[in-house]
């Protein structure tokens, strides 16, 4: 028997409790019991993106909210600031553009952040810009960029919006929406929430809802106003994943029940453990300033293939993390410690990872990464 670990950054492992909730009978959406249940469900959903406006739902992956909070906001030919810190950063430039919308992309070199100083300058430069696009956590990368900062920035502009991608960063560490004034949030089930995937989110705000009055793109499915008209009733616009709405309930009563605080302190916990004991194995972290509390992403040392690593844990280990997207495969191979994850998953996946180097021939002594994380989530 080889016991399986799921410790990429998405999908996430599911709490059992969320498990059961979602093998239960299906209801069906148009009744008083599931509307009940969306009572319950959008107000937990303000807990997470810590904002008092409505959470609209959606039964897609993330990527369909990404393109409504475009779709929803812009018009053609309009002018848009991207910020590109890692794959993630580059599917917005490629959801702009493909709607006519242009891009000006604010670029960092991968593993770094986006200093909230290159986003004033293309904001100056671009008086015109109708919108900001950003990640809040770059989980290609494992980066979070300073969404404080930027949206500092945008409030004082009545004519652009910040949409932040929020997807690996609500339920992993705070977030402002309301008090920051990020115009648009976007999240998915798949990440801190400790669900399959198949849920999207998005949180709208004034300038927001402003924005999309003036927006003339083509839009249906990922209609945003037809979801606020229909979150507002406890209800969808569309036949919604049912199964995972009930699942969702159950993960946020979880988070209710430790407390935003406390998920946000574990997950910070883990984080620092995890690259703590990367570093004690003596291998480099890819994200060296500003690393997430989401997931860690670590150099594979020189003489290594580095999709060995990821191959080897998967196989031989039963470990699924994952390896680098893009440019940077082969590269780095990152650890999530996001969602439904405590202190033990970050010892296995450490001790994991030295028996997969020792394996492969890296010089390693079999436990200083694992005492160095112990150190961090006893102290
Ligand atoms: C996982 C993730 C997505 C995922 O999008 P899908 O459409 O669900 O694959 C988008 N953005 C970020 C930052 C992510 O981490």
């Amino acid at each position: 028997m080889q016991k399986g670990y799921l410790l990429a950054p998405g999908p996430t492992p599911i709490p059992p409790r969320v498990l059961q909730a979602m093998s239960a009978s299906i209801i069906h959406h148009r009744v008083p019991a599931f509307e009940a249940l969306m009572a319950e469900v959008r107000e937990g959903l303000k807990v997470v993106f810590q904002t008092d406006r409505e959470v609209l739902i959606f039964t897609t992956s993330c990527t369909g909210a990404m393109e409504g909070a475009v779709s929803n906001f812009l018009s053609r030919e309009d002018k848009a600031i991207c910020l590109r810190a890692g794959h993630f950063g580059e599917r917005w430039a490629e959801i702009l553009m493909s709607y006519g919308v242009i891009p000006v992309n604010v670029d960092a070199k991968y593993g770094d952040p986006i200093p909230a100083g290159a986003v004033a300058e293309a904001l100056q430069k671009n008086p015109d810009a109708k919108a900001v696009y950003m990640q809040a956590s770059e989980t290609s990368t494992g980066v979070t960029l300073p969404v404080r900062e930027i949206a500092a920035l945008v409030r004082k502009r009545p004519g652009t919006i910040l949409v932040v991608d929020a997807i690996t960063a609500l339920g992993v560490f705070p977030l402002h929406t309301d008090e920051w004034g990020v115009d648009v949030v976007i999240g998915g089930s798949q990440k801190g929430l400790m669900l399959p995937p198949g849920l999207a989110f998005a949180a709208v705000s004034e300038k927001g809802w402003r924005m999309f009055e003036a927006s003339n793109l083509p839009r249906y499915y990922f209609d945003y106003r037809k979801e606020l008209h229909a979150v507002r009733k406890n209800q969808t616009a569309f036949t919604p994943a049912v199964s995972l709405i009930a699942g969702l309930k159950e993960a946020l009563r979880m988070i209710r029940d430790e407390g935003l605080e406390n998920v946000f302190a574990r997950h910070d916990r883990c984080a620092r453990a995890t690259r703590a004991a990367m570093q004690a194995i003596g291998l480099s972290l890819f994200a060296t300033a500003s690393p997430s509390s989401s997931v860690t992403a670590v150099k594979v040392p020189d003489g290594i293939e580095g999709g060995k690593i990821v191959d080897t844990l998967r196989d031989k280990h039963g470990i699924t993390i994952a390896g680098g997207q893009g440019s940077m495969k082969g590269k780095i191979f990152r650890i999530a410690h996001l969602g439904y994850v405590d202190k033990f998953d970050v010892i296995t996946a450490v001790a994991a990872v030295e028996m997969t180097l020792k394996g492969l021939g890296h010089p390693v002594t079999f436990g200083k990464g694992v005492a160095a994380a112990m150190n961090i989530l006893e102290s």
